[in-house]
């Protein structure tokens, strides 16, 4: 196995000078050389091909014992020195100080085809900055990680991605729900793959430890590799990265809202520098549309991060971003600009996604009131957002009255759909019959449209637990399926039909289907 390795991070940036592998609080440090733990019995479970490619190695590479070492974490690579980041951040609104890789240990940086990537393994033992943690994950939740990343992928939306999952062979203790009722599961380890993990919390840590020339170093680093574009640095420089990452965190949330994506966690120690989508936690996909909606049950009282809040936590995270970049340009008008135009940006850039999502090329001004007035229907009774899009896109243009048997597939209780919200749709359904005559597409033309921004399949909660719950017996044929299935979530794929369904009414109320955890 030939792996092109050309590391950055480590060797640029300061290391830590303590090199004992005991937790403790960290100065002058953007990150802590440490090697993997040696699992006892690993197993590759699953590997995605197109990341074997991505980073230069062979389809014929995957079965091999140095495949299994490298990426389990049972021997450290030839020539290269693997380290967990030193980053700080806010959770759940507060300053949470020194958080760190607690159990991600960076391999190395691969490049090829002119691209670099960052290789972790997640799962993979004890770091510095552990706190209280065992550094290990369970399988349940690296399957969660593993699926989501590769699906978000193919949704086009940004991510980080995944190149393995493995079984580590070891028992891990975990209290699933916090109530005292700890259990062994099977310990797993994912290897990810990103161009860079880097956070918002990495340069927070520097500011918050008045270490001025450390954040100076990791921003001109930062712009270095991932954003060439912007030139040398300067006070100038700083002001277009901070908009440059505004820009591209508000790209990644848009896509998040088109396809009910709740990311469930979005503290400032899971906002990637590059807007990457990362970390998947209790992380879970609209089912009935709901803004209120959050999928993780330790923010479920202070419900923080909802469906509807992603956009303004979002912009929260970006304020706590400014206020670390702050000692590189000291003058608070440039980035208190770009805040400011932030909402202004979303609500531009969320209609025409929603126009998209309708199958609306050209604009107008009663737009948002038509997109306001469906998203008050999807409300009326529990509507499944994922399919009433897919079904809107068989609409037949002066065909108003047949709107709500169009969509009817959405419905959780269809026959429960009174005469006063059938009217509500209907009039709905004249509104956007009306809108569609001032498009010249034809109803095969929008349809193609649509189906390419309204994906048929995401990775509905239960499907995430039937795999695990396989996977757990030792059956990973589901892991599989969806992995395969998930590659094409705009295409038909009649083989999946029996895929795209409303959530099973005992995946409900059923922990890990619409309930999960921190507990991972
Ligand atoms: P999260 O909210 O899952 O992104 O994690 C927040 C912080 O806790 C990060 O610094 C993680 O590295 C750390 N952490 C989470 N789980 C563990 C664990 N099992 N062992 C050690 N550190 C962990
Ligand atoms: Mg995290």
């Amino acid at each position: 196995m030939q792996i092109n390795i050309e590391d950055t991070f480590n060797k640029e940036l300061p290391a830590d000078s303590v090199l004992e592998n005991k937790r403790r609080q960290v100065s002058n440090t953007a990150f802590s050389f440490v090697v993997p733990k040696v699992p006892s019995k690993p197993k590759l479970i699953h590997a995605s091909e197109a990341m074997v490619k991505a980073l230069g190695l062979q389809k014929k590479d995957i079965n091999t014992r140095q495949f299994l070492d490298v990426f389990s974490g049972s021997k450290v690579y030839p020539n290269t020195n693997p380290y967990a980041m030193a980053y700080a951040g806010h959770q759940f609104g507060n300053w949470a100080g020194q958080l760190g890789d607690g159990r991600a240990i960076n391999l190395f940086e691969v490049v090829h085809d002119s691209k670099r990537w960052a290789v972790q393994l997640k799962g993979s033992g004890e770091t510095p900055y552990s706190r209280q943690g065992d550094g290990l994950a369970v399988l349940r939740s690296s399957i969660r990680e593993y699926l989501c990343s590769e699906a978000m992928h193919h949704l086009g939306v940004p991510t980080t991605r995944a190149l393995s999952l493995m079984l580590s062979g070891d028992e891990v203790l975990r209290d699933m729900l916090y109530n005292g009722n700890a259990e062994y599961e099977k310990g797993a380890i994912v290897c990810r793959v990103a161009p860079s993990f880097i956070r918002f919390g990495n340069f927070e840590l520097f500011t918050a430890r008045n270490e001025i020339e450390n954040l100076k170093n990791l921003t001109d680093y930062t712009i270095k590799y991932f954003y060439p574009e912007l030139g040398k640095p300067s006070k100038e420089t700083y002001i277009k990265f901070f908009k440059a990452v505004t820009d591209r965190t508000l790209e990644m949330i848009i896509h998040w809202q088109r396809v009910g994506f709740v990311h469930g966690v979005m503290n400032t120690d899971n906002m990637s520098i590059l807007g990457l989508t990362i970390d998947y936690g209790p992380y879970g996909w609209l089912e009935d549309f709901d803004f209120g909606w959050t999928p993780n049950t330790t923010d479920s009282q202070n419900k923080r991060y909802y469906y509807g809040n992603q956009p303004n936590i979002a912009l929260w995270n970006l304020l706590q971003l400014a206020n670390a970049l702050y000692p590189l340009v000291e003058e608070p008008k440039p980035f208190e600009d770009i805040l400011n135009t932030y909402q202004k940006e979303f609500e531009a850039q969320f209609l025409d996604m929603m126009r998209a999502k309708l199958g609306l090329k050209n604009s107008n001004d009663e737009d948002a009131k038509l997109i306001q007035n469906l998203e008050e229907c999807l409300l009326l009774s529990e509507t499944d957002m994922t399919i009433f899009y897919r079904e809107l896109s068989n609409f037949k243009k002066d065909k108003a009255n047949e709107g709500v048997a169009v969509v009817k597939k959405a419905f959780y209780f269809p026959d429960d759909i009174s005469n006063e919200k059938k009217s509500q749709w209907n009039e709905w359904f004249q509104d956007y019959n009306n809108r569609l005559k001032s498009e010249n597409l034809s109803d095969e033309e929008r349809q193609s449209h649509m189906n390419s921004v309204n994906p048929k399949y995401v990775l509905r909660n239960y499907m995430a637990q039937l795999a695990i719950d396989k996977a757990n017996e030792a059956d990973y044929t589901l892991v599989d399926e969806l992995f395969e299935m998930l590659k094409k979530p705009y295409d038909e794929q009649p083989k999946y039909e029996n895929w795209y369904a409303k959530r099973p009414d005992w995946a409900r109320h059923k922990v890990g289907c619409s309930m999960l955890s921190c507990s991972s």
